[in-house]
């Protein structure tokens, strides 16, 4: 075991996946631990269903997945990851971004789906705005929503110094445009909210020749629990009934148009469709493909 010591650290995850002429990276920022009991069903549940899904009960592990746009109009991210927020398993994503030759500089946008911690963190780093040409895009309700008061009102001890942090945003970022529904907010990418998990929770659909690919945030979270036990939710979903409603219609409108899909915590590169399974859905990864 010994001669492993020093290279059994994972290496950089990158996977590269091509919609229409629109190049996804899709780039793990490493990984997160969550605790049984933060799912509704409670601990004994899910140790159940992890089992069945040959993991350990206890802690589960998910991972979180950012994206980098390349498009002829510009590079954009799709959230940023946990910066230093959550111990060395996380915040690779710039580690990532350097092992596929993007600096940091080079981010032309950065589309939020929600701003919890784990989305938000990798934003600011210690001089400040990560990515210094960036332009933040959020959906209105979400930026109104943290910057609030209702949003401290219901923080605790652990999540105060998380919002406190994301409610700086504005002093290192000058260009922060917010949207209200569903709409183009670059060249082939539209905004699509799915409000519950947070309020202006957003997805976003790329569209480029005839390929789609949805980008799906929060909407699910495990690839075991999320499509099968539609009225459970996390423990971090602001409002719980709202988030199941979304969960159901935003699942039965993937399986209905057959579009490849992504969510942040599915298994990286966190790729694939939604089945439609009994009363419930499935999760069918896409396997991995080769590409020029
Ligand atoms: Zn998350």
């Amino acid at each position: 075991m010994k001669q492993y010591e020093d290279r059994s650290r994972q290496v950089p995850a990158i996977y590269r996946r091509r919609i229409g002429s629109v190049l996804v990276n899709i780039i793990s920022d490493g990984e997160l631990t969550a605790a049984p009991d933060m799912f509704s069903a409670g601990a004994e549940q899910f140790n159940k269903i992890a089992q069945d899904g040959f993991l350990q009960p206890g802690p589960f592990k998910m991972g979180t997945a950012v994206y980098v746009l390349e498009t002829v109009d510009g590079t954009y991210l799709v959230d940023a990851g946990s910066g230093p927020l959550f111990g060395e398993t996380s915040g690779l994503l710039k580690e990532n971004l350097a092992a596929i030759g993007i600096s940091l500089a080079d981010i032309d946008g950065v589309l939020l789906t929600h701003m919890h911690a784990d989305h938000v963190g990798g934003l600011l780093d210690e001089s400040g705005a990560t990515f210094p040409n960036a332009e933040l895009i959020v959906h209105r309700d979400e930026f109104d929503y943290y910057m609030g008061d209702l949003v401290l009102a219901r923080s605790n001890d652990r999540n105060r110094p998380w919002i406190m942090r994301a409610r700086t945003l504005p002093e290192h970022y000058a260009h922060i445009r917010l949207f209200d529904g569903i709409g183009e907010v670059f060249p082939g990418i539209s905004a699509f909210p799915l409000p519950g998990h947070t309020p202006g929770h957003s997805g976003y659909l790329l569209q480029s020749g005839d390929e789609q690919l949805f980008i799906a945030g929060d909407l699910v979270y495990s690839q075991l629990y999320s499509f099968r036990l539609l009225d459970e939710n996390f423990l971090f979903d602001v409002d719980r009934d709202l988030a199941t409603q979304t969960r159901r219609n935003t699942l039965e409108m993937l399986a209905d148009k057959r579009w490849l899909m992504t969510a942040s915590h599915l298994a990286f590169p966190a790729l694939g469709h939604v089945a439609r399974a009994g009363d419930a859905f499935e999760w069918v990864p896409e396997t991995w493909q080769f590409q020029l």
